[in-house]
């Protein structure tokens, strides 16, 4: 059912805008979410899914805390969704170890693990014996690894099919293939020109539109600059359960599905946004994950694809509001907007909510 004129309308139905959509819709807000293609065909449809801010975040403070809170929201957001979609969703909190291929990459890894215990994290030390016995298809070179239990997977397209049966469950109304051109905020709301020609006013905006935000025009502001970093992954079809962990050495990562669909990442290139799959660069994704875990992966990859990740120059997204206007941001996950997803849906809905009045 279309709402005669929304609350809110969302700008990009990736996971960080459908996700809010469907939160909005929970407390009671109307709803329209807009994408210039299909709900959750891009980043999120592209991103291996490890929810594992241990490895990604060097200093504590704010954005660790936040990534944290986030990766505790997903076990209670999964379960939501799949009442709300009736879908299952493919996450598994399956724990993650960081990998040291040397005695002074283990000491370095060691002490990392004593800084992040600070910061709440739990995190277990593997000698290579401990670890090789837990992963016996590891390369005999290991030294051992930092386990971190909490932390785990989710399938991204399986969220997304989940989150595109919930939105009309919840009374959201989600147009696919409909590009929002430009925003224009006034006293009372927000007139939103869509590239048809369409104009539809509502009282908030959010522009959730990950790699291509700043391309939309704000009358009046001048938007954070977003832009894609390219990643490449590969997929292999595995038996279920032969890998227990995710794994991760250096920029090379290994994560298995509980269907045994295996992917191994990756790489970044700033290329603008180039679809090409580029086989040299997934061949090195495919070299750097067999000489890690030489006993699990077969010849070559079954698949390879490529994902765009929102950037900004910001080392963490943008979850705020522009100036004064009516506007709000949710862009710039890049590599984490899988993990992040909860916790900027629940952080944009209090105070979107509370904005309303219906807090
Ligand atoms: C190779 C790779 C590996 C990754 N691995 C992980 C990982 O392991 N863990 C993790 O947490 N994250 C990972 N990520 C990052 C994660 O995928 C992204 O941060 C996340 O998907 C961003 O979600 P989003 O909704 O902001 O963007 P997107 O999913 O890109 O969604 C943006 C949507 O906006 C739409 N849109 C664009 N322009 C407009 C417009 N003008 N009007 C309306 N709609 C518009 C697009 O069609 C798109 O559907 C990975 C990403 C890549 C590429």
């Amino acid at each position: 059912m279309r709402p005669s004129q929304p609350d809110i309308l969302i700008a990009g139905a990736g996971i960080i805008g459908a996700s809010l959509a469907w939160q909005l819709a929970r407390k009671g807000c109307r709803v329209l979410v807009c994408d210039a293609g299909k709900l959750g065909g891009e980043a999120s449809w592209a991103g291996a899914g490890m929810l594992a801010p241990g490895p990604e975040y060097e200093e504590p403070g704010e954005w660790l805390d936040f990534a944290l809170h986030s990766l505790a929201l997903y076990t209670e957001f999964v379960g939501q969704l799949e009442e709300d979609s009736g879908l299952g969703v493919e996450f598994s909190q399956c724990g993650s170890l960081e990998i040291a291929c040397g005695e002074e990459e283990f000491s370095l890894l060691r002490d990392r693990a004593a800084r992040r215990s600070q910061s709440g994290i739990e995190t277990q030390i593997l000698p290579s014996s401990e670890l090789l016995a837990r992963v016996p298809q590891l390369a005999s070179s290991v030294c051992g690894a930092v386990f971190y239990p909490n932390e785990g997977q989710v399938d991204p397209r399986t969220v997304s099919e989940a989150l595109r049966a919930a939105l009309p469950r919840r009374g959201v109304e989600l147009r696919e293939q409909t590009r929002v051109a430009n925003l224009y905020p006034h006293g009372s709301g927000v007139d939103v020109r869509l590239a048809n020609g369409e104009t539809v006013s509502t009282t908030m905006a959010v522009i959730a539109a990950g790699a291509w935000s700043s391309q939309i025009a704000v009358a009046g502001y001048a938007l954070p600059e977003g832009f894609p970093v390219k990643g490449h992954l590969a997929g292999y079809r595995l038996p279920p359960g032969t890998l227990p962990h995710v794994l991760r050495f250096g920029h090379t990562y290994i994560v298995q599905r509980t269907t045994g669909y295996t992917i191994a990442g990756s790489s970044e290139e700033h290329l603008g946004f180039d679809r090409n799959v580029d086989a040299g660069i997934v061949s090195g994704i495919h070299e750097a994950a067999a000489r890690l875990a030489p006993g699990l992966l077969p010849a070559a990859p079954d698949d390879a694809w490529i994902g765009f990740r929102p950037a900004t120059v910001l080392p963490h997204p943008l979850i705020e509001q522009l100036g004064e206007s009516p506007v709000w941001l949710a862009y710039g996950h890049y590599r984490n907007g899988i993990l992040l997803a909860p916790a900027t849906a629940e952080r944009l809905t209090k105070v979107l909510t509370a904005s309303l009045g219906m807090d």
